[in-house]
């Protein structure tokens, strides 16, 4: 078994996860390669220059989990701080809490509903004729009705996606909770919190190991793929076939810096839900490590747009199109994959959280050990 050379393409959580375990839990000699100057992949986080702030470079990354086996393999690499979410989200109608819970309901309709009154008042603001919900917007109209979807939901995810919400499948309007408390953490997780140095630093570590190589600012050619017994490859699956079936659809996203002394916001995330406003939210980064102190401040506008060939893919899209051009590729891979497995969000063109992620890498890394010489193909069915 230690004799087999692995390659892991990417450093994200997927390449970091897999390595680890295939160097701790066997031995083996892992090569992760990385285009990039620095590991983290998406999670990429880094000190801002001018104000010394972690910045999360790739959006907001809030660990959360339900999944003991993935808090207990991250905490062995760094200490985690508490951090519970809170959105604000502004809409036409004022600043009100994300997710929707009773202090939303109150603020936003002018009640005083309960735990009780609540579930009743909002099943009566529901769609009921909608039985079956086929889309995003016929699920939220179901569960929340006209006025809440119109404020909270339809601009902020036109500009987010950049099709309308009945283009899109329920299962992302189905990401948010609706309490019927007061609580207002965004995550329903078990477990929650930010890493004390950051994600680049604990990617990093997860990589210190006397058996991985890390070979930074490297990437990885097709040619490179004969000199190993197994390839786990994190990058984008059509990416790895030169596009022969066309490219998958994926959202970008852009952020502009915005500095000052003090606070911005006063809090970490508040998103922008109407449609006239170009950006989607704005981060302030320092609001995610209560813990430092810092005299000026930096917080992201973000910015989403389609992806072009050049720019960097976060969300994939996976409407009807993208799926039958995805099945191509599945077919391709299954043909064509040779000693490679596709993994994580762009290997496998899902829209995977962090924890997820590191779930399928665990799992996958423990497929291989079990049967190394019939390794899966994908972390995950894309399809
Ligand atoms: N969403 C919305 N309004 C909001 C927040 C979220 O319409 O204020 C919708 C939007 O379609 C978004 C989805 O809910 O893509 C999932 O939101 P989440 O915050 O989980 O997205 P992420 O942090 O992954 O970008």
């Amino acid at each position: 078994m230690s004799a087999l050379r692995v390659a892991c393409v990417g450093s994200g959580f997927s390449g970091a996860v897999i390595a680890r375990t295939l160097a701790e839990r066997a031995g083996l000699e892992v090569d992760v390669f990385e285009s990039e100057p620095y590991v983290g992949g998406h999670c990429h986080t880094e000190r801002d220059e001018r104000t010394g702030v972690m910045v999360h470079r790739h959006g907001p990354h809030i660990f959360n989990t339900q999944f003991d086996d993935v808090w207990s393999f991250v905490n062995r690499f760094t200490v985690f701080r508490d951090y519970v979410h809170k959105v604000r989200a502004i809409t036409s109608r004022g600043v009100f809490g994300l997710p929707i819970n009773l202090k939303t309901l109150n603020d936003f309709f002018g009640e005083e509903l309960t735990a009780e009154t609540a579930p009743g008042f909002l099943e009566a603001q529901g769609d009921k004729s909608i039985a079956e919900p086929r889309n995003f917007e016929e699920q939220a109209l179901r569960m929340l009705g006209r006025d809440l979807y119109e404020a909270f939901f339809h601009g902020y995810t036109r500009k987010q996606w950049g099709v309308d919400p009945t283009e899109l499948p329920a299962s992302i309007f189905q990401r948010l909770p609706v309490r019927m408390s007061y609580d207002d953490n965004y995550h329903i997780s078990r477990y929650t919190g930010i890493p004390e140095q950051g994600y680049t630093q604990l990617i990093a570590s997860i990589l210190d190991h006397p058996k991985i190589r890390l070979r930074l600012g490297q990437t990885f050619e097709a040619s490179d793929a004969a000199s190993y017994d197994r390839v786990f490859y994190s990058g984008p699956i059509d990416g790895w076939f030169g596009r022969r079936h066309g490219r998958l659809r994926y959202r970008t996203l852009r952020f502009e810096a915005i500095y000052q002394e003090g606070d911005y916001q006063g809090t970490s995330q508040v998103n922008f839900c109407q449609e006239s406003v170009p950006w989607t939210r704005v981060t302030e980064h320092k609001h995610f490590a209560a813990w430092e102190s810092h005299s000026e401040t930096v917080a992201h506008k973000e910015f989403s747009s389609a992806c072009g060939p050049d720019d960097t893919p976060y969300y994939p899209l996976r409407l009807v199109d993208d799926r039958s051009t995805l099945a191509q590729y599945v077919e391709l891979a299954d043909r064509e994959g040779g000693n490679l497995t596709f993994v994580g969000r762009l290997g496998t063109y899902r829209y995977l959280n962090m924890d997820q992620v590191i779930k399928e890498a665990l799992d996958t890394a423990e497929g291989f050990l079990a049967a190394p010489h019939d390794a899966a193909r994908f972390s995950k069915d894309p399809l």
